[in-house]
């Protein structure tokens, strides 16, 4: 039945009414007074236009309408997402899922004050780093460790502090760029150090190294060469050799890690990495890495080595503009913590565990959603198990892929279309669903689908437009 402008509530009636009561006690007034404003106008120009339906104007409709928007208006930008892209330390998906040890701790350390920089046995004002330089040194084997905001801080930093206006002798095949943002050449560049480029993109000698050495070399650096391989006719100098060289002429050698795993993954599985204790051990005066790849933590940077040098690098200024905070050190320490129990690692590790989940219990979920997840798309789409690869991601291992399982989704129809519009709405859902587009086809790689998260999973396909 079509209605008029006449028949429109007026705002303050509203505002009295039961119908908005729940809207108000959740938005507040302003929010709500704002809402029913808009909606009101919009109202009187549909009546005007002949196009107002009495049944829009009942006081539940009318709040029904504007409980929607507002919470479209206050849902939080930063938001939980299922990462099935099969990429699963994802760098745009914020890396890391943090275990619940970091959690409890970080939730604890926002609640109330913390002895961030007190130290509480005397009584006076303490280090921040000191709160995880006593696991660093256990799980590394170093003298010293100093925490930032990330590793291209760490290494910005290092460099910016034993080697600006001097040289940092690089290996040609060690030029990196990681993610676009961080190049060796432009970062060495920031930091006032002059890149000395030695050997070639393949071979690289102990005898290019020392022939490039002299009185303004500040470093020897060598670069883990996380997210490409090189291979074929290939040469670079052992760790031990560098560093041996580098004692022999007095230059400190450090080495950018990356990853920087703090135990060998191919306990689990998985394939080997350079730990950080394998770095120290065979005599690099400081390594660099991150906290939320391999490591699984936080995100921060972390540089270990020689008393003296981390001493320097704490007292440059920059360390104070890139220092962590309270939140990042309590998750940090928690899930250093769980690295003295390397036997429960797997089960406590959050990133662990998605890295080493068995193939068959990926396969077995994929099996059990099935049903769901083709009552959801409907018949436009053939949803098929299909067996796929999962990455690692952060540039860590790019050359090993771990076998995963998950959904191949294609049109029904030979010529049919709409993939582009179904992952998009599966974006759109609750918790956006991000899967991988390819060859026609939208992948959905369950390898970090938590089971404890499929009912989540399943349940908001009732919200799945179609
Ligand atoms: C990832 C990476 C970096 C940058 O680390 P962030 O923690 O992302 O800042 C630097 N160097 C290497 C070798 C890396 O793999």
């Amino acid at each position: 039945m079509r209605a008029g402008v006449e028949g429109i509530p007026s705002l303050d009636r509203l505002l009295r009414d039961d119908a908005l009561a729940a809207p108000l006690t959740q938005f507040g007034r302003d929010e709500v007074t704002r809402a029913l404003r808009v909606h009101l106008n919009a109202l009187r120009e549909q009546a005007q236009a002949g196009a107002l339906d009495a049944a829009q104007l009942a006081n539940n409709a009318i709040a029904a309408a504007i409980t929607a928007g507002l919470h479209r208006r206050h849902r939080a930008n930063l938001r939980a997402v299922f990462n099935l892209t099969g990429t699963v330390l994802h760098t745009n998906l914020g890396r890391s899922p943090l275990p619940e040890a970091a959690i409890e701790a970080v939730a604890r350390a926002m609640r109330a004050p913390v002895n961030l920089e007190f130290n509480l046995d005397a009584g006076k004002r303490g280090d921040r780093d000191d709160l995880v330089a006593g696991l660093l040194l256990e799980l590394t084997g170093a003298e010293a460790a100093t925490v930032v905001n990330n590793n291209a801080a760490a290494v910005l930093l290092l460099l910016n502090t034993l080697a600006n206006r001097r040289e940092v002798i690089v290996s040609r095949g060690e030029l990196v760029e990681i993610g676009g943002s961080f190049r060796i050449p432009d970062v060495m560049r920031s930091a006032g150090a002059k890149l000395v480029e030695v050997g070639t993109t393949n071979r690289t000698h102990r005898a290019d190294y020392a022939n490039a050495i002299g009185a303004r070399t500040a470093m020897l650096m060598r670069v883990h060469t996380s997210n490409y391989a090189i291979s074929g006719f290939t040469h670079s100098v052992a760790l031990e050799e560098l560093a041996h060289l580098g004692r022999e002429r007095a230059v400190p050698v450090a080495v950018d890690l990356g990853s920087g795993s703090l135990l060998d993954l191919s306990q689990f599985g998985l394939p080997r990495e350079p730990t950080v204790r394998d770095a120290i051990a065979a005599g690099a005066d400081l390594v660099t890495f991150s906290g939320d790849k391999l490591l699984g933590g936080p995100q921060a940077g972390i540089v270990v080595g020689r008393a003296d040098l981390i001493s320097r690098i704490k007292k440059n200024p920059l360390k104070r503009a890139l220092r962590v905070d309270k939140m990042t050190l309590a998750a940090f320490e928690a899930v250093l913590a769980l690295y003295r129990a390397p036997d429960a690692l797997r089960e406590r590790l959050t990133a662990l565990r998605l890295l080493t989940r068995p193939t068959q219990a990926i396969a077995a979920q994929a099996a059990r959603l099935l049903p769901n997840l083709r009552n959801a798309v409907g018949a436009a789409f053939s949803v098929e198990p299909a067996p796929m690869s999962s990455q690692i991601g952060s540039g860590a291992l790019p050359v090993d892929a771990l076998p995963s399982h998950g959904f191949a989704i294609r049109p029904a129809a030979a010529k049919g279309g709409g993939l582009a519009r179904l992952e998009s709405a599966l974006r759109a859902l609750p918790r956006p669903v991000l899967g991988r587009l390819g060859d026609k086809t939208l992948w959905l790689d369950l390898r970090c689908l938590d089971e404890s998260d499929e009912g989540e999973f399943v349940a908001q396909f009732a919200h799945l437009v179609r």
